[in-house]
């Protein structure tokens, strides 16, 4: 993620990441109090574009104020650092990663004093680019009343840490997680859609993390006139499915070629996802007017 000579963002400057120091008294590294975001910049016809930055910013400051973490920036002057912070480091493409996180505090009450830090390094789709392998999860999502799940904050993703590598370690790719009732909520860092007798279906707002790709989805679906149901689904819906796809930032539009050992018997050229997996990549570079396609 980083060498001697990349440059980071911290607090105003741009500083080495070697030089960094890093508070060993902080609430963010005892306990997870921080918040964070992620967000790709690509490299368009038009110039390298930040994809949805504002939208990722936002969401910062939002995640912020649910956890009573300060939040003194201007999201626009963070945005024109991300830019300059690209710049410093050399890069076109990349994964950006702003991150929020607290002053000197040993105390279990609300941040008094925050710091933001932005790195960005070269990073491909985050799952990789063939089929995903994927199965239910024993870990279940937290539930809403004991966490604000809408919030990217850092000690929430030990959750998904501990989905994932149970789904790694028995051989997967990926983890398909359940909310408190049930239903299959998302992936571990992902938002999950199915297709089925031509429509898409995805879990509801409520027990699921708001993803900006899943928004993007959605969109992308009403300008190609497919229908997309927000609906609970179950396990049975999923493996009863036509085919199926995970989104986010990070891992951009992927399909799945197997849940629990289903095979989905549709062939993914063929199906929904890989034409939304094809819009997204044309939007993102800009290959093609957002007004256009949505
Ligand atoms: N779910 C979780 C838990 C995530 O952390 C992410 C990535 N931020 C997503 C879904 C996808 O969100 P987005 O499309 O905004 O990247």
């Amino acid at each position: 993620y980083y060498n001697q000579e990349t440059y980071i963002y911290l607090d105003g400057d741009f500083v080495k990441a070697t030089d960094a120091g890093i508070d060993l008294f902080g609430q963010s590294l005892h306990y997870g109090y921080g918040a964070f975001e992620g967000l790709r910049a690509y490299s368009t016809h038009h110039g390298i574009r930040i994809f949805k930055a504002e939208e990722h910013f936002i969401r910062l400051q939002h995640s912020c104020e649910a956890i009573n973490l300060p939040y003194p920036w201007d999201n626009q002057v963070l945005i024109e650092k991300s830019y300059a912070l690209l710049e410093a480091n050399n890069l076109r493409s990349a994964y950006i990663r702003p991150l929020v996180f607290s002053g000197s505090n040993m105390h279990l009450t609300s941040a008094k004093d925050a710091h933001i830090m932005i790195a960005a390094w070269e990073w491909g789709p985050y799952l990789g680019q063939n089929l995903l392998r994927v199965c239910t999860s024993k870990v279940q999502r937290l539930h809403p009343k004991s966490f604000h799940i809408e919030a990217k904050v850092s000690g929430q993703y030990i959750n998904a840490i501990l989905a994932s590598s149970e789904a790694i370690r028995e051989g997967y790719d990926e983890a398909l997680m359940l909310d408190h009732d049930g239903f299959l909520a998302q992936a571990s860092s992902e938002n999950l859609f199915i297709e089925k007798d031509l429509k898409l279906y995805t879990p509801p707002l409520g027990n699921i993390f708001p993803g900006i790709t899943r928004q993007t989805v959605i969109e992308l679906c009403k300008g190609l006139n497919i229908d997309v149901v927000e609906k609970k689904l179950t396990i049975q819906d999923v493996h009863e499915a036509d085919s199926a796809f995970l989104c986010g930032t990070a891992a951009e539009i992927i399909g799945i070629k197997e849940v629990d050992g289903i095979i989905y018997k549709e062939d993914w050229e063929h199906t929904i996802g890989a034409s939304i997996q094809r819009k997204y990549k044309k939007l993102v570079l800009e290959e093609e007017n957002y007004e256009v396609i949505i």
